[in-house]
């Protein structure tokens, strides 16, 4: 594929007099444009292209000295935005060195987010982080997004920064070190998030890894980069903004980020420094988009603890509430309210032991030791006297109170009376199971709130009112939406063109697409490679989706096994044909058996007749067995043929 024409070639102030020397200027990549790209060569565009291109937003290129009616509302429309107070221009070196921008994942859902910023022989990696599989990706443990152009490029890497301790920031360092060839590369994040990386690679076994830990004060020079950290808000404690100074201009990464006014820890989002980072003038921004389709601004963490504080206080019986253990304010907020209403606390679940370690030990959760019961005591104290904490990432705080609904537990059983809260979202594609526990706890008696009828859950991303307060703080040139759905990139854009930022500045992207800034302006290249990283149990690799459709395939449709002895020599079957049925649904099984087991020997002995191989024999067994069971159940199960010869 030849590279794609330069893209968004004006800076802002420069539209009117500049734009005559630009060559193209086309609308950020949404699929349906990039697929409409001219090559670069091909600047000889037919009217029924520049139609095209006209309707999706995208401008047609222009020869010297013309200016088209949408260049003209370009013009317009960026002095209108000029009035509404554009950012001073950064200064910008000459040079032919361009800054690169590679989203290598976060672009495809809530997950595996990684960015690389590059600028000739230096690159930092922004986050590293893993997804967890949905139902579709059967026996998959982990989702990396694929790193291979981090590995490729090891020689520029200059430092890895970490926005916060979240498992979709984190979660790949474990196998991206593993990757890499030297340990010298530091790691950059804030105490708390050193700390919980430090107890991930622990478990990983991986020693001698540099960190430099840095705060919302904080700057550090790598390479061509200067990183000015910003404190953000969001439901990890210790989360950080990373202001990019590069020689070609500024690049804010917002990271996870909320703004709240009364957070548990009295430390605000830093407004101060975006608002001077946006005086300063930002080149690009990179924001999360997770909430930009909730309406309104997102409440506070603090009108959590007062739900909690009532909830907790008016329940006849033992209270159990279900969090992430790395929610270390919703943690504590927990625990306050428990002490308030002179209840204990015991907590299960393995993350909460961990987190709540490292967290307590650097000061970042505090919870009177006396106060704190082990679950296998609990049969000790009187159910209105205990709040039960479960806690763990993902999955497990539902898992175990699923367990505890339906007396699998080994130290809690719901029984009628009790209080159930989550107090916490579900993980995308999960709300299926937690609405099928809530219906357990229900029947069991208990009383359950969640998010949809009790202020028990904020979220920890920033809504659509607050996202357009970021874009005006910041007043970005450019705008890159990262951390979400396509659906929410989308959504966010819509938020930049409300607030006057032009479409040909925002860019759409896919994982593994190209940004490259210059004085100039912004230019779209061939994307790097790019796409996920599986990892499966002990296993990381390259599972082809043929591995994963026939997990799938069995276990939909389950498995026949057909195992039988040939002589060539006899040209027959020795012995009997044996037919492994699993997961097949038949009424009459061995009857069912018997006549695969028949269909198989006569096909068997066909094949030996006609001196056929091996191979085209299993073919023909798998053929004929596959089309009897059609017959009989119309399902289509995996035939796996094992013929031995003796
Ligand atoms: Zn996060
Ligand atoms: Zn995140």
């Amino acid at each position: 594929m030849s590279s794609k024409p330069p893209m968004n070639k004006n800076t802002t102030p420069k539209l009117g007099d500049g734009g005559a020397k630009n060559t193209q200027k086309l609308s950020a990549g949404t699929a349906g444009i990039k697929g409409q790209l001219a090559k670069q060569g091909d600047r000889q565009m037919t009217k029924q292209k520049d139609k095209q291109l006209a309707k999706s937003g995208a401008k047609p290129e222009k020869e010297s000295g013309q200016k088209s009616k949408t260049q003209a509302n370009l013009q317009s429309k960026s002095k209108s935005r000029q009035r509404k107070s554009v950012p001073k221009r950064p200064v910008r070196k000459a040079g032919n060195t361009r800054l690169r921008v590679i989203p290598l994942g976060g672009l495809d859902g809530i997950g595996k987010n990684m960015t690389v910023f590059e600028y000739g022989d230096d690159m930092i990696v922004v986050d590293a982080g893993l997804m967890f599989p949905d139902d579709q990706q059967l026996g998959i443990d982990l989702i990396l997004p694929d790193y291979s152009y981090i590995i490729e490029n090891e020689h520029k890497l200059r430092g890895i920064v970490i926005t916060h301790g979240h498992e979709d920031h984190t979660g790949a360092l474990p196998w991206l070190l593993k990757d890499l060839s030297r340990r010298s590369v530091p790691i950059i994040a804030s105490k708390l998030t050193c700390g919980m990386i430090k107890g991930k690679l622990d478990e990983h076994g991986i020693k001698n890894v540099k960190y430099t830990e840095v705060n919302g004060e904080s700057t550090v020079q790598h390479g061509a980069f200067d990183l000015n950290f910003i404190h953000v808000n969001h439901s990890i404690p210790d989360a950080l903004a990373v202001l990019i100074k590069t020689p070609v201009g500024s690049v804010l990464h917002t990271g996870d980020f909320k703004f709240d006014q009364t957070p548990i820890d009295g430390k605000v989002t830093d407004y101060s420094a975006l608002a001077r980072a946006g005086d300063a003038g930002v080149m690009l921004l990179l924001s999360d988009s997770t909430g930009a389709e909730v309406p309104g601004a997102v409440q506070s963490e603090a009108e959590v603890g007062r739900a909690l504080q009532q909830i907790i206080r008016q329940a006849p019986r033992r209270v159990i509430i279900a969090s992430f253990s790395s929610h270390i304010h919703r943690v504590q907020q927990i625990c306050d309210a428990a002490v308030a209403a002179g209840r204990k606390i015991a907590v299960t679940g393995r993350s909460m032991l961990r987190n709540s370690q490292i967290a307590r030990e650097l000061g970042y959760l505090s919870i009177d030791e006396n106060m704190l019961l082990d679950a296998y005591d609990l049969r000790d104290h009187d159910p209105e006297d205990i709040v039960v904490l479960c806690t763990g990432s993902q999955g497990e705080p539902l898992s175990a109170l699923s367990r505890m609904a339906i007396g699998e537990h080994r130290s809690v059983r719901i029984s009628s009376g009790d209080t159930v809260i989550f107090s916490a979202t579900p993980v995308p594609g999960n709300e299926q199971a937690v609405n099928t526990v809530i219906n357990q706890l229900v029947k069991c008696g208990a009383t359950v709130y969640d998010k949809s009828n009790a202020m028990v859950h904020v979220s920890g991303h920033a809504a659509s009112e607050d996202l357009k307060l970021l874009l005006n703080l910041i007043k970005p040139e450019y705008f890159l939406p990262v951390h979400g759905e396509t659906r929410h990139l989308h959504a966010h854009k819509d938020l930049a063109l409300q607030v006057g930022i032009p479409k040909e500045y925002i860019f759409v992207l896919e994982n593994g697409d190209v940004l490259e800034f210059d004085a100039e302006g912004a230019y779209q290249k061939d994307p790097v490679h790019n796409g996920v990283i599986y990892v499966d149990g002990l296993n990381v690799g390259d599972f082809d989706s043929v591995v994963l459709r026939d997990r799938q395939h069995l276990s939909q449709d389950g498995i026949v096994t057909v195992v039988a002895n040939i002589s060539r020599r006899q040209k027959k079957v020795s012995g009997d044909v044996e037919i492994i049925l699993r997961g097949v649904s038949v009424s009459d099984s061995e009857f069912f058996q018997s006549e695969i087991a028949e269909r198989a020997t006569k096909t068997l002995e066909r094949n030996l007749r006609e001196n056929a191989t091996l191979h085209n024999a299993r073919r023909s067994v798998r053929d004929a067995v596959s089309q009897l069971v059609w017959e009989r159940t119309k399902t289509r199960p995996m035939i796996i043929p094992i013929l031995m010869e003796i």
